[in-house]
């Protein structure tokens, strides 16, 4: 099909969400001939996290050269770690070099989604009114999309200025300003060495103390450029020490005990960046390094060493108009507020208000009423033809998610050319096979440093671990390489044909 006769109302695939993930996808169908395909972007850009998150300092925390698609590799990256613009631009040149403008449509969020059984497609609904058909729905939303905002008593009285890391507001000058900050998560220990030095005074709120070690700040030279862009070989030879090196971090991770060995070096890290060993101790955390998200900065501490920044360990009372009350009764005046609070990571909550309809009218809200489950984090019992990127389990602590994400659009291209090659309409993973996958996924889980105690955003109310795959990544790879027909259901209509 020429992709310009491509329009709203009906497609073999609708991919949600125009990010890494989104990108991906299109990027492999083109390759396999697939161009009856839409991008639905509910935003009016590209980039998803990097459109979003331009706040002071942000970057990649995994090194750039793996932090980017294999089969679209970027030579030049300027530095070991790079910083959001430098991403986002990256991701807008995928666009150009793939052409895929004319796939997206942009400033249409996705509301709804039912699985009509007897067309077998999926009905989507769009904000705009607008409605598409497509045989196949891939969900590319994002598992870091919704920002978390606590609830603090009296925060609507406040009178100052009031936002989200991913949605900074560069108009607004901190210059001289009171300003507090709470969360000490991935994005707050970026963004407070980098606003500091322009503020009156800074308070960081910190509920819970982040793990932080060094972070490699090289920029590569105009040699390493220059090797990477001449010989193919000399880039995938240091891409894979880059992944083996993070590989490696799985040791203590699944063995808890190794990991006591690091975090003595973390402490130490802590200790020697801090001048004030009270205020090091307060931002030592008490449990196992690894269990929330490692973080990297060699800023972060000694931000700490300055007279206009404090560090309140004491909750939040309440806010007026123009304070923070902690529960000691201190009263601090701000004139802005910056939630560094992270994101809603679990999926029953943001897609809460987006009904996703399947087989036997089953809501996905509803199945995953326990905890959100599937198989491999792509595909889910019940509803056929929907395929999921960074779905349940498959986030990692440890490495560049892209490396999940090309192994799952890899995997769904094939249960697409499945369901091309056996003459049906529709495939949907047997109940038996994903309750199997989850029952040895969680079973793996126990004895990782995730499960030692701790309550981080990779775990739902109760302590279930919904978010992380729990081993190596090579082992994702080799277990995604090839569907395994047996697994799934092929469905002509509403008929049954077996697969294997
Ligand atoms: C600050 C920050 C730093 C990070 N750094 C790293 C890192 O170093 N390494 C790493 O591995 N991971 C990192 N991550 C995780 C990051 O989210 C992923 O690496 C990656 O960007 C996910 O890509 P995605 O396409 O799945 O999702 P996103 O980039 O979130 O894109 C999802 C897109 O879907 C769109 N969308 C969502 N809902 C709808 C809807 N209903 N209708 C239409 N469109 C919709 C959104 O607008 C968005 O454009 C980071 C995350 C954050 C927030």
């Amino acid at each position: 099909m020429n992709p310009n006769t491509v329009d709203l109302n009906q497609c073999r695939v609708a991919i949600i969400g125009a990010g890494f993930g989104g990108l991906a996808m299109a990027i492999r169908l083109l390759q396999n001939g697939i161009d009856d395909f839409i991008i639905l972007e509910k935003a009016n850009e590209v980039g998803g996290t990097w459109r979003e998150n331009q706040y002071p300092g942000a970057a990649c925390d995994v090194q750039s050269h793996m932090y980017s698609l294999s089969f679209a590799p970027k030579k030049n990256w300027s530095k070991r770690y790079a910083e959001a613009p430098e991403i986002f631009s990256y991701i807008q040149d995928l666009v150009e070099e793939y052409d895929l403008d004319k796939f997206i449509k942009f400033n249409q969020e996705v509301i709804s989604a039912q699985y009509d059984e007897k067309q077998a497609h999926w009905q989507i609904e769009l904000k705009s009114g607008k409605s598409v058909q497509s045989q196949f729905l891939v969900f590319a939303s994002g598992p870091l999309h919704v920002p978390q905002i606590p609830k603090i008593k009296g925060i609507e009285h406040f009178k100052g200025e009031i936002f989200h890391s991913s949605s900074w507001n560069h108009d607004y000058d901190l210059t001289g300003k009171n300003v507090a900050s709470i969360g000490t998560g991935g994005s707050a220990i970026q963004y407070i060495p980098e606003i500091a030095h322009k503020v009156k005074q800074l308070y960081v709120f910190q509920r819970t103390a982040a793990w932080v070690i060094p972070r490699d700040e090289r920029a590569y030279g105009a040699l390493d450029k220059k090797l990477f862009a001449k010989y193919d070989w000399f880039r995938k030879l240091h891409r894979a020490r880059l992944y083996w090196s993070n590989e490696s971090r799985v040791v203590p991770i699944v063995q808890p005990k190794l990991m006591k060995y690091a975090q003595k070096l973390a402490e130490f890290f802590i200790k020697h960046q801090v001048k004030d060993q009270n205020i090091a101790q307060k931002l030592t955390p008490d449990f196992v390094m690894g269990c929330k998200r490692i973080l990297i900065s060699n800023k972060y501490f000694p931000t700490f060493n300055r007279k206009n920044v404090e560090l309140i360990t004491d909750a939040i009372q309440e806010i007026t108009e123009d304070s923070i009350i902690t529960k000691d009764g201190k009263k601090r005046e701000i004139d802005c507020l910056i939630y560094g609070t992270g994101f809603i990571t679990d999926p029953r909550i943001y897609l809460k208000n987006f009904k996703c309809i399947g087989q036997h009218a089953i809501e996905l809200n509803d199945a995953w009423k326990d905890g959100a489950e599937s198989y491999y984090g792509i595909t889910t019992k019940n509803f056929p033809n929907l395929f999921q990127l960074l779905g349940p389990n498959t986030v990692l602590g440890h490495n560049s998610v892209i490396f999940m994400i090309e192994s799952q659009v890899d995997y769904i291209l094939q249960l697409i050319q499945l369901v091309e090659k056996t003459n049906t309409q529709a495939i949907v993973v047997r109940p038996q096979v994903q309750d199997d996958f989850n029952e040895k996924i969680q079973e793996k889980l126990k004895g990782t440093v995730w499960q030692s105690g701790c309550v981080s955003w990779y775990q739902q109310d109760g302590g279930k671990n919904f978010s992380l795959w729990p081993t190596y990544t090579w082992k994702y790879w080799l277990e995604t390489q090839k569907v395994n027909p047996a697994d799934y259901q092929l469905l002509s209509f509403s008929q049954q044909v077996n697969a294997a």
